[in-house]
């Protein structure tokens, strides 16, 4: 086979990248290990994830409305076929990814891809061994979850991510080792099926890389469902028995030793660079098994392009597509370049937690001043009427410039509020402008709006004697 471009991996970078190569007329070969298209985020991460995470909201919400006069019986749940409607969410997605694929003839190639040159490329497939030569190459090939060294390997109950999806069982205790994005998510769902849920987290804190107070009001309702959340912490062993995972722990709170029916891993990820071949080619790898590139996304060899996880971090979808579609473009010849201002984050746990562009905590550090202002949610009428008053809306302005550098969400659909911030600091708003752009009341798009005022000493919404201008 020969391609003017070939892309190694289809996750949500690599289809991206390989759709807008075919797009822009390149002859496209994708190579994908695994049967279908998407990669981890489609078929084992973000979004069968998303679907039992709905679930959990559903469950929660409806046991919430109780002290409120609207009483249910406790949800009888069928693990199942709640895995069954999740299986379907995440075949409907990648059927429809082969068929897009198919609309603009790129030929997907299943199978194992490694460099075996600096333009070929030998994918190992069920039906042998295909050579595919090429012009151009993105790579796309993600990463793994992150293992602890010394535990058991073969024991069913010790779960990454894609074994906590599968939602086999429920299990009547659940740990969590690592207290990120994906540990939280899982536990959220997990809890809310009825396990109870243990958290040990490494650091001194949860979810590090996110401002301590939009962290805050997580871990408080968080602290008050879930079994145990243990900071400073490092699990020293798991070992498989008859009756459980029995786990140790070095720490400050007690026990030293607990057992589990299933632990979950969650500590991390691993990028895939040390799995492709990548010296047959002449690619540079770092140590962390990253492949750097640059800002055009293009490696250390002229021809060859890396995205995504793989990239470097962080290691999210979206910032994965936007890099892809830099490097089709640049395998087109066209000009292109990724020069975000901003990358959102977001755990969708609950309340939900996203950040954008600069936290607070970044911009201490780098001594960048700022005018800061935070919305408390216990003032908006729409936060109050779902029963959530705990969010907060932050705001960060860069005191010379007037002009938004970063925010910071926690509440009850934080992830899809913190895109019109990420918006406003792409096109340079300052406070006047977000406080001037009319939001539909009451939503909970309003708190933006009113942290804006707060910054800029306009809002009536709260009393603010010594900032009114
Ligand atoms: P993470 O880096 O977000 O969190 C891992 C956590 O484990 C950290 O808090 C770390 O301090 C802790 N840890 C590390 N070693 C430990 C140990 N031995 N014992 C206890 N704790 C330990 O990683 P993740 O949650 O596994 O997610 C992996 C990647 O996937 C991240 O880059 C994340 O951004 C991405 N992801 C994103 C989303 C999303 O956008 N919603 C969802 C899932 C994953």
């Amino acid at each position: 086979m020969e391609a003017e471009v070939v892309v190694l991996g289809a996750g949500p970078g690599g289809y991206t990248a390989a759709f807008r190569a075919a797009d822009l007329g390149l002859r496209t070969v994708l190579v994908e290990r695994y049967p279908t298209l998407g990669g981890v985020c489609l078929n084992v991460g973000c979004i069968p994830s998303k679907a039992l995470l709905h679930a959990a909201a559903v469950i929660d919400g409806a046991a919430e409305m109780a002290a409120h006069g609207v009483e249910f019986g406790p949800p009888s749940i069928d693990p199942a076929r709640l895995a069954g409607w999740k299986d379907t969410v995440v075949a409907r997605l990648t059927r429809g990814l082969a068929g897009l694929a198919r609309q603009r003839k790129v030929e997907v190639v299943h199978g194992a891809g490694t460099f075996a040159s600096p333009h070929r490329l030998s994918v190992a497939t069920p039906g042998g061994t295909t050579e595919i030569g090429f012009e151009r190459a993105i790579v796309a090939a993600g990463s793994r979850a992150a293992e602890i060294p010394g535990f058991p390997h073969d024991d069913p109950r010790l779960m990454d991510s894609t074994g906590a999806l599968v939602l086999d069982a429920i299990p009547p205790r659940l740990l969590v080792i690592g207290g990120g994005i994906i540990g939280l998510e899982m536990a959220t769902v997990y809890a809310a099926l009825g396990s109870k849920v243990s958290v040990v987290e490494l650091m001194d804190g949860l979810i590090p890389g996110c401002d301590r107070d939009l962290v805050k009001p997580l871990e408080q309702r968080i602290r008050s469902r879930y079994e145990s959340i243990r900071l400073s912490t490092k699990v020293t062993g798991v070992v498989p028995e008859e009756s459980g995972l029995r786990v140790s722990f070095e720490g400050p709170d007690p026990p030293v030793e607990d057992t589990f029916d299933r632990v979950l891993v969650a500590v991390g990820r691993r990028p895939n660079g040390d799995r492709i071949g990548a010296e047959n080619a002449g690619l540079r790898v770092d140590e962390h098994g990253f492949i750097p590139a640059d800002r055009q996304q293009r490696t250390n060899v002229d021809h060859i392009f890396a995205i995504g996880d793989v990239a470097g971090p962080p290691m999210l979808a979206h910032k994965a597509t936007h890099e892809g579609k830099v490097a089709a473009e640049m395998c087109a010849g066209r000009k292109a370049g990724f020069d975000a201002l901003a990358i959102p984050s977001v755990a969708y746990t609950d309340p939900e937690v996203a950040w954008t562009g600069l936290t607070e905590t970044a911009a201490r550090e780098q001594g960048v001043e700022l005018d800061k202002a935070t919305f408390p949610w216990a003032a908006s009428g729409r936060a109050l009427g779902i029963g959530r008053s705990e969010g907060l809306t932050k705001v960060l302005f860069d005191r010379e410039s007037g002009r938004l550098l970063g925010a910071g969400i926690v509440g009850p659909h934080a992830g899809e509020l913190i895109a019109e911030a990420t918006l406003a600091i792409e096109m340079g708003a300052d406070a006047r402008d977000v406080g001037l752009t009319i939001h539909p009341h009451p939503t909970l798009s309003e708190t933006i709006n009113f942290a804006a005022e707060m910054a800029e000493g306009t809002i009536t919404d709260l009393y603010l004697p010594r900032r009114a201008k």
